[in-house]
């Protein structure tokens, strides 16, 4: 820093020892914007001695701008309004190698003892708040960009995307473009968390954001949307490549994968949405690529790929519907239940053994609709507890109203009702108050859920057997039941499945399938049931291979007593 101009009047004597309190740099400057007192740390600050200063109206930085602005000067002079301005130093202009320095100076206007104008200014030093400044910046560009991206990937977050996507309805609705949300979700991503652990799983969501990062490269956005969920952008871009990309995407994720020491398969589900053509807005095409996708999982193989269509969004807001209404129907009793015979064939005629208690549900005046549609949906919402103790009393009602002694009322029962810890107070509670005895009640459990390791595991199947309740296994063989569990497990009787029966005795497969089945439950020494018997020719292979007990409609269809 050097003094900026040739010295002209002389200073005010002795006048710093009243700034030399103000620890502040502090000066006074005349009309004629000359120094005419400072302070010793002002001294400091421009590295001179005072009597070299006083005099001087600036000093030039090594940056070619002057420390003092005179136009501010002139302003305070005359309008006596205070003000400030800043100032950064140099190293080289305070000869510090400490670095440089960022300077506030404050002027105001003031009365010297001459009696004249006099401008008075201080130095306020701002480097260390600059400094503490600018690493809030930093952690706050940090914490944005944590905000953005996804930790254990590195794609982007689910926020981030969101925010793509509209950027990129922008563009496309002005340049009338369409582009592509691809919804990309892993298979069975779940089982191997929990089977391999969530190292494992960690592992595996990085290789599959890396193998998607590599099929669509550039500036394709590509984020993670949920736990083993991604989204791809693909803009300005048509069907054709959207589904290319896709099967590229699906292809890529499954390539065998190194986890937990051994080489895995891993398959993926894509769903497509296209805008403008399924949506207008983020949420719309976002929630219909996931609708795509769960449809094309529900109904393709692995490893598909599912554009979204209409009628997909026509299931889902019947699903909607459906949901809605039934916690009304529930309420009013709306669920009804049908019986279906059970029969034992001997000698050529038929004698009812049982009935299956099926549910209905008429909703409206004249729809009925199909428990395989409305069970899910009292299991996803949480119903089917309260709904499977009122099909459980009114099945107990049947019984105590209609069937004699000797026949029992079967009762299917959901997994989400054996995993409830109210289950068996619920059955002691409904057979009590209809004055049911328990020898006449079965309960029929899926193959899937009777395998289960929590329903087996948890000794309420050997309680409901201690009452004295029968226990079924309904749908047997679509399932993977092997001869040592069920061995293992309390059930009495088996029910295969009406879909391995459709084709008897054409099938030669089907066939096969079933002689084994009847000859798993010999070597088990459990009682069959055989469902879906419609034709005589069916009853009658089945009676070749020493089955006798059926359920079908040739037999009886279900109906309401
Ligand atoms: P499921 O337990 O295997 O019931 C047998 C199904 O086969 C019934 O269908 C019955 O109407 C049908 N069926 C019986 N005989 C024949 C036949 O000869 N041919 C053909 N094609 N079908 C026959 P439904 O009533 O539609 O019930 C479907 C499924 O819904 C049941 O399969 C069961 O898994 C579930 N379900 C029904 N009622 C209840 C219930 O109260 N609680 C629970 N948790 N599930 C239920
Ligand atoms: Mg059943
Ligand atoms: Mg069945």
């Amino acid at each position: 820093m050097t003094l900026a101009n040739a010295r002209s009047v002389a200073a005010l004597p002795g006048w710093h020892h009243v700034f030399d309190a103000v620890p502040t740099p502090t000066f006074l400057k005349n009309q004629k914007h000359e120094l005419i007192a400072v302070s010793d740390t002002f001294c400091e600050l421009v590295g001179s001695s005072r009597d070299h200063i006083l005099g001087y109206q600036d000093f030039e930085l090594q940056s070619g701008e002057c420390l003092f602005d005179s136009t501010a000067e002139q302003t305070t002079l005359k309008s006596g309004v205070a003000c400030a301005y800043e100032r950064e130093l140099s190293d080289e202009d305070i000869q510090s190698p400490a670095g440089s320095r960022w300077l506030r100076i404050h002027l105001a206007r003031s009365v010297a003892p001459t009696g004249e104008n006099c401008l008075i200014g201080s130095i306020e030093d701002l480097t260390e708040l600059n400094q503490a400044n600018l690493s809030l910046e930093v952690a706050e560009r940090q914490s944005q960009l944590a905000f953005a991206f996804d930790p254990l990937t590195g794609l982007m977050n689910r926020s981030q995307i969101e925010a793509s996507i509209n950027d990129c309805i922008d563009v496309s609705r002005q340049n009338d473009t369409s582009f592509a949300l691809l919804l990309i979700n892993l298979n069975g991503f779940k089982a191997i968390n929990s089977i391999s652990g969530h190292q494992a799983g960690d592992h595996l969501l990085r290789v599959c954001a890396t193998r998607i990062r590599q099929v669509v490269r550039g500036q394709t956005a590509v984020a993670r949307f949920g736990s083993d969920e991604y989204v791809v952008l693909l803009s300005s871009s048509d069907p054709v490549e959207a589904g290319r990309v896709a099967e590229r995407i699906n292809e890529m994720i499954g390539m065998p994968i190194e986890l937990g020491g051994s080489r895995r398969e891993i398959s993926s589900s894509v769903g497509i949405t296209m805008y403008p053509r399924d949506g207008k807005n983020c949420g719309e095409l976002l929630s219909k690529a996931d609708q795509a996708m769960h449809a094309g999982k529900r109904t393709k193989p692995s490893g598909y790929v599912q554009f979204f269509e209409p009628s997909i969004g026509r299931e889902v807001e019947r699903k909607l519907l459906l949901a809605r209404d039934l916690v009304y129907a529930l309420d009013q009793n709306q669920i009804e239940l049908y019986f279906q015979p059970i029969v034992v064939h001997e000698n050529g005629s038929d004698r009812v053994v049982g009935y299956e208690s099926l549910a209905r549900w008429k909703r409206g005046a004249h729809e009925w609709v199909s428990p395989e549609e409305f069970i899910p949906l009292l299991e996803q919402n949480g119903l089917i507890v309260e709904a499977g103790e009122k099909i459980l009393r009114l099945a107990c009602e049947f019984i105590a109203a209609h069937a004699s002694d000797d026949v029992y009322v079967s009762v299917n029962v959901s997994g989400q009702q054996i995993l409830d810890d109210g289950f068996l107070d619920m059955i002691d509670r409904v057979t009590k108050s209809t004055g049911v005895s328990h020898h006449r009640l079965a309960l029929e459990l899926t193959e899937t859920l009777a395998m289960n390791d929590r329903s087996a595991g948890n000794q309420l199947l050997e309680k409901l057997i201690e009452r004295g309740i029968r226990l079924l296994i309904d749908d047997f063989g679509t399932g993977y039941s092997n001869l040592s569990r069920l061995r293992q497990l309390p059930f009495s009787t088996l029910k295969i499945d009406r879909s391995l029966i459709r084709d008897v005795p054409h099938n030669r497969s089907d066939c096969a399938i079933v002689r084994t089945l009847v000859s798993m439950a010999k070597e088990l020494e459990m009682g069959l049931v055989v469902e879906g018997i419609e034709e005589p020719i069916q009853r009658d292979y089945l009676i070749e291979l020493g089955v006798n007990t059926f359920q079908g409609y040739l037999f009886g269809k279900p109906k309401p007593y």
